[in-house]
Order: C-alpha cells, then sequence, then structure tokens
C-alpha cells in the first residue's frame, strides 16, 4: 500500500530525529540507574554510626563524636564532591535556634542543616531536592548521651543523599538540584520547618522534594525479606487548597490526584522503566500510620514532596537502646542495613533527581472540557520555554493508580482526545523537553469557559 509506505516514511522522518534525542536523557538515565557505589554507601553509612550518636541535642564541640561532628564530617563530604566536579555546588549549614518547648527540645537547641545546591544551567531559581537526615534517637526521645547508631535511621537517607550528589555532579542539568541533610527530625522535623520556611520566604521554585527516611531494612518484623521493593508515601491533594477548590473537586474530580501524588507516579514510572528488580509501591497516605517524616514541613509549606522508605521496617531495630532481651537484639546497629538495597533506592532518586531536573517548564494553567460530548478537550497555556518540544497527554480510568494511557501531541496549546468520554477517565499534560525529559503530569484544575 503506497499511502501507508509514505505516511511510515513522513512518520519515520518527523519521529525519527524526536526519537534520536529522546535517546539523550534514556542514556542518561540508564547509566545512572547503575551508578550509586553499595561500597561507598556502607563506607559513608558507618562513618556515621562512629560518630557515637547524632541525637540534636548531642554534643556538638567533640571532632568524634555526637551531631556537631557528624554535621562538619558531612559538609566536607559535600565539599569533596564539589571539589571533583570544578567546585559544582554550593555547600552550607542552614540552621536556626529552636526555642525549649518542654518536650523534645528541653533547651533553646541550634538545629543546624548541611545544604549542598547543584545550581541549574537554565532554571536556576527551580529545584528539585533530596534529603536525608542527620540525626539519630534511642528508646527515650531525649537521650542525647547513650550510643545511638541510627544505622538505618537514617544514615542510610544521609548516605543515599551523598551518594546521589557523587553520581548526579557529573553531569549538568537545566534545574538546580539541593541535596540536603537536615537535623532535628527525631525531635519534631525542626530541620525541615526551618528549610522549608526559607525556601518559601525566598521564593524558591520546588518542583519536588524526596525525602528518604530508612532506605536500608530487608528484613521485616512480619517475616518478610525482600530486597525487590520499596514505598513512596504521598498526600492525595495539597491541605493547603482552598475551600472553592475543595468544592470543585465534588463536580470536576482530582481528589487523588494533589501534585505530591503526580510525583510519587511519576518515581514508580521511572522505576519500572529504569530498574531492574525492583518495584515502587504507591502508598495512598501522607506517612505511616500516625507518624511522621521531613516532607511533612514541605507539604506544610505548599510545597510538593513524598517519602521514599523500605517495605518492611524492623521496629526492634527502630528508635531502641541497643540491647538483648529474652533472644531479641534491639537496637539501629548496622548489620541491619542492606548496602546493596541502599545503592537501588539512591539509584531511584538519582534518576527522579536526573529526569526532574532536565525537564522543561511544565504546562500551565491546564483546562479541561467535554461534558455532555463524545469527545474530551484539553487546552493549556502557550509557553515561552524554548526547552519544550511538544506535550504529552495522559488519561487513565478513574480507580487506577498510575497513568495509562498517553499521546504525544505535539507543540500545541490544545487538543482533542476523540470519542473518548470526559466522564469515564481522568486527565493530565506534561511537557517534553528537547533531551526528552519529562515534566510532572497536571491535573487540569479549571473549565475551558465557554466558546474558547
Ligand atoms: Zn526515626
Amino acid at each position: 500500500m503506497k499511502w501507508l509506505r509514505i505516511n511510515v516514511l513522513i512518520i519515520v522522518l518527523v519521529f525519527g530525529l524526536n526519537a534520536n534525542s529522546q535517546s539523550e536523557i534514556e542514556k542518561v538515565l540508564q547509566d545512572i540507574s547503575i551508578a550509586p557505589s553499595a561500597h561507598r554507601l556502607e563506607k559513608n553509612i558507618q562513618t556515621l554510626v562512629n560518630f557515637g550518636t547524632r541525637h540534636t541535642l548531642s554534643d556538638t564541640v567533640s571532632e568524634t563524636r555526637g551531631i556537631g561532628a557528624a554535621r562538619r564530617w558531612i559538609k566536607t563530604t559535600f565539599d569533596e564532591v564539589s571539589n571533583n566536579c570544578n567546585n559544582c555546588l554550593e555547600v552550607s549549614f542552614l540552621g536556626d535556634i529552636v526555642k525549649a518547648d518542654g518536650r523534645r527540645i528541653p533547651i533553646d537547641t541550634k538545629v543546624v542543616n548541611v545544604i549542598a545546591i547543584q545550581r541549574g544551567t537554565k532554571y536556576p531559581n527551580k529545584y528539585v531536592m533530596m534529603s536525608g537526615d542527620i540525626d539519630s534517637r534511642v528508646t527515650d526521645p531525649n537521650n542525647f548521651t547513650s550510643d545511638s547508631p541510627g544505622a538505618n535511621d537514617n544514615a542510610t537517607g544521609m548516605a543515599g543523599t551523598i551518594e546521589a550528589a557523587w553520581v548526579l555532579s557529573k553531569y549538568k542539568f537545566p534545574v538546580s538540584i539541593i541535596y540536603v541533610g537536615l537535623s532535628g527530625e527525631e525531635q519534631g522535623l525542626f530541620g525541615g520547618k526551618i528549610l522549608a520556611k526559607y525556601a518559601k520566604d525566598n521564593d524558591w521554585d520546588i518542583i519536588g522534594v524526596l525525602n528518604n527516611d530508612m532506605i536500608g531494612n530487608i528484613h521485616g518484623i512480619d517475616g518478610v525479606i525482600d530486597n525487590t521493593t520499596f514505598r513512596v508515601f504521598s498526600e492525595a491533594i495539597s491541605m493547603k487548597i482552598s475551600d472553592r477548590e475543595r468544592n470543585s473537586m465534588r463536580y470536576y474530580g482530582g481528589e487523588v490526584d494533589g501534585p505530591s501524588r503526580q510525583l510519587a507516579r511519576y518515581i514508580d514510572k521511572l522505576t519500572d522503566d529504569y530498574m531492574t528488580n525492583l518495584d515502587a509501591i504507591m502508598i495512598y497516605r501522607l506517612d505511616r500510620f500516625g507518624r511522621g517524616g521531613h516532607h511533612r514541613p514541605f507539604n506544610d509549606e505548599g510545597f510538593t514532596g513524598v517519602r521514599i522508605m523500605e517495605t518492611h521496617e524492623n521496629y526492634n531495630r527502630q528508635h531502641q537502646d541497643i540491647r538483648n532481651e529474652n533472644g531479641i537484639a534491639y537496637g539501629d546497629v548496622i548489620e541491619g542495613v542492606d548496602f546493596d538495597y541502599v545503592a537501588k533506592l539512591t539509584a531511584v532518586n538519582c534518576l527522579t533527581l536526573a529526569s526532574l531536573a532536565s525537564s522543561p517548564t511544565a504546562p500551565s494553567n491546564v483546562m479541561i472540557a467535554g461534558a455532555v460530548k463524545p469527545s474530551t478537550r484539553l487546552k493549556w497555556d502557550i509557553s515561552d520555554d524554548d526547552n519544550i518540544v511538544g506535550y504529552k497527554v495522559y488519561w487513565r480510568n478513574t480507580t487506577s493508580p498510575q497513568w495509562e494511557y498517553s499521546r504525544f501531541v505535539g507543540n500545541v496549546n490544545e487538543y482533542t482526545l476523540k470519542n473518548i468520554v470526559i466522564d469515564n477517565y481522568l486527565f493530565g499534560v506534561a511537557s517534553i523537553s528537547k533531551s526528552g525529559a519529562e515534566s510532572m503530569v497536571q491535573f487540569p484544575r479549571k473549565l475551558i469557559p465557554r466558546g474558547e
């Protein structure tokens, strides 16, 4: 069929170029997916454990023990990474005094985070962030003297963040990447609050925060040994939305399509595409039942953020005095950490950071229409971002956790999905960069005005 052959030729000509440029990001992501070093992670987790305790209230003067020594070592290590990439990281301490609260902060305490910024080449004020925690604790949350190795909770997240800096500092990205060690987590998420407020006060445009908290345990308290899955916790919608927005969801949907949930889907998709023997389990909750994590202060300020962690926790090794009791060994010791697993979860972070840091400006003002019509229309603002080569429309069944269908629709600002009835699906739009990187999917929050 000649007609078909001509069409095929045109398709090859038009999309051939695009397919080539898409492999640019694919190649980078393939390399990154196997880059984190389990050996270096083990070394750095051991170093963090060797500070004896990293409790937020512990010694800050000693060079060998306590949180002061730990944070100085983290800063020195980020500086070392930076020296290896032509000073590509801006490394600093960022802290504040937390006033005594009569609970887990018995006296005024300086809570200090360590932050390293890899400045973006095109969107310097746009950020993707990976965090781990510096501090540790034992059974009594205010015991700041006993040995508290915090090997899994959360030297794994901290070492993973340092490792991501090693891996990604070999590349340049359009968007800025922040690697941060947060402190004061166990005392009340104080380090996260300090940084989230700082980001808000300084108008940081944060695409997303990946909070890593416990990414190394594979021997669960439930008896399951599993190194092939991990969890991504995300809130369904931002709690900062207005009553008007909340009300509109009753009629137009979006109750499980907030930005943090889209970030969880983004992570799940990248894991499927690039990781072998590893699957993300999206958990449709902010965090574990009734428990907290350092993504929450960012969510509280209206930022997008999720928690990444192991699937099977072991409570004998969490927040416990090191001891033997009735034949059970308690304590968060390094023997409980699987370094290959930490490397895999670090790779998931690296993939997400690299992909989002390569992504163009996400579609803005996405609108939808189609009630009592055979087809669904989507419309969004024309962008002046010359890095955008086009847009991808996504849709899925209303009960599906992940986007199921997508179509690249070119560099347009509206598209009609013929014979797709709006009632039966949920929709979204992402933008695609020259390198093939995708933005996060934007859920339509407005209706296309009549006559447009
Ligand atoms: Zn903890």
